[in-house]
């Protein structure tokens, strides 16, 4: 499972209890805001989310898409 995690750099005001809460290390400061630079590693706890009081984090499980190839071999099979 894949999971977006984006910051509004807007609401963000820099107090890092979003690095604190993550026990993945997503997130880095850059410049006074905190960026989600290990995007990869999350794994959707939402720690993030519910520790930032300026709710300026998302985070959004990622639906897989499905090839042209699977899409036509589904059909395929659920025809029978
Ligand atoms: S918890 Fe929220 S306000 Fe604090 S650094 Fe993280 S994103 Fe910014
Ligand atoms: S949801 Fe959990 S793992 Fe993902 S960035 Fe937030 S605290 Fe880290």
């Amino acid at each position: 499972m894949a999971f977006q995690v984006i910051v509004d750099s807007e609401k963000c005001k820099g107090c890092e209890d979003c690095l604190e809460a993550c026990t993945v290390n997503v997130f880095e400061m850059r410049e006074g805001k905190s960026i989600p630079v290990h995007e990869e590693e999350c794994i959707g706890c939402r720690s993030c989310m519910e520790v930032c009081k300026e709710k300026a984090i998302t985070v959004e499980e990622l639906q897989p898409k499905m090839s042209e190839t699977a899409r036509f071999l589904l059909r395929e099979i659920l025809r029978d």
